[in-house]
């Protein structure tokens, strides 16, 4: 029996050193548009379960798809990173990913979040939300996007301006629920209400609101979670928006990765990519920035808990993408700037 025991043990442990000396003879790289103090924490982790050392490369999502379609198969990418679906969809569109088969990843990440043909996968959840002045403004008067088009919000909405990927996308979504006309309605009732020029950031929104320039804005999640977790008294509250019944939830944006169609170390990456959805990777990848977990069996960070659940938009984030040229067209034909 002792010498079955020791016979295991030897097993196992040529077993992991070999595992360990053949992927420590190989490392990853990663094209990533995440903030770099974003993703330092999960690599550095992964790099000490698996020996596997990775080369971040990180900047503009734009200049990143420009050097992977001009670098072609020279390209020592093997997985890009981005900060929202419609960058994914389009690096899907100019054929810079290959399908993977994983089951890992069909099970942790929900289908809406994911590509269809399995292109790429979301990673963390981005929540576009509308916060608000709890002194000027009744919680029970919010309810949709779509009503801060209101007259009753006249010189009180601050937004961000139209050229940010979360307002492209919000407004992409909105095309694919409302349609063309409809949403551009709205929007147009939107730029009527606005309190002030589009600002440049969320935090400006936020800010602005503070001062008392605007009584509503919209926003993404995190922004006012990093805001409050540095000063819990700031006099915004969040308002998770389309609640209703009929209603089709939060809009909700991923920040998510896919293995490039040249991946010298394709095998690699895929492991990577099912470490990332993992319970305890998916902790390191979202709770810095506050973002929520894609895998529904992981717990969000302790802070966001106060907002509580919320529903989210389930239609297939793909759409962000499909229709983000259509949004954009739609918001300069608004002049919302
Ligand atoms: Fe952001």
């Amino acid at each position: 029996m002792a010498n079955k025991n020791i016979l295991l043990v030897l097993v196992v442990l040529l077993i992991f050193f070999s595992s360990v000396i053949i992927v420590f003879a190989d490392e990853l790289v990663v094209y990533s548009a995440r903030n770099p103090t974003l993703i330092e924490i999960p690599l550095n982790d992964f790099f000490n379960q698996t020996g596997i050392n990775i080369r971040l490369a990180s900047g503009d999502i734009e200049n990143l798809l420009d050097k992977l379609i001009k670098d072609e198969e020279n390209s020592p990418a093997d997985v890009l990173i981005t900060v929202d679906a419609g960058s994914l969809w389009k690096a899907t569109q100019a054929d810079l990913f290959q399908p993977i088969t994983s089951d890992i990843l069909t099970k942790n990440i929900p289908g809406h979040l994911r590509d269809p043909n399995n292109n790429w996968f979301g990673l963390s959840k981005r929540a576009r939300v509308i916060v608000y002045s709890p002194q000027r403004v009744s919680h029970s008067l919010l309810s949709t996007y779509a009503a801060l088009a209101q007259p009753e919000w006249k010189n009180r909405l601050c937004l961000r301006t139209s050229e940010t990927v979360y307002n492209q996308s919000l407004v992409a979504m909105m095309i694919a629920k409302h349609g063309t006309e409809e949403t551009e309605k709205i929007i147009k009732g939107w730029v009527q209400n606005l309190g002030h020029e589009p600002y440049n950031k969320d935090t400006d929104v936020i800010n602005a609101i503070i001062e008392g320039q605007c009584d509503v804005g919209i926003v993404n999640h995190y922004y006012l979670g990093r805001m409050l977790r540095s000063n819990p008294d700031i006099p915004v509250n969040l308002f998770w928006p389309n609640q209703g019944e009929s209603e089709d939830g939060v809009h909700v944006d991923i920040s998510g990765a896919g293995v490039l169609k040249y991946a010298k170390n394709k095998e690699i990456a895929i492991t990577f990519l099912n470490w990332l959805s993992s319970k305890k990777a998916q902790n390191l990848f979202a709770n810095k920035n506050m973002e929520y977990p894609v895998n529904p069996n992981v717990k969000p960070y302790s802070l966001l808990q106060i907002w509580g659940n919320f529903k989210e938009n389930t239609d297939h984030i793909s759409q962000s993408g499909k229709n983000r040229d259509k949004a954009i067209e739609l918001m300069h034909r608004t002049n919302y700037k």
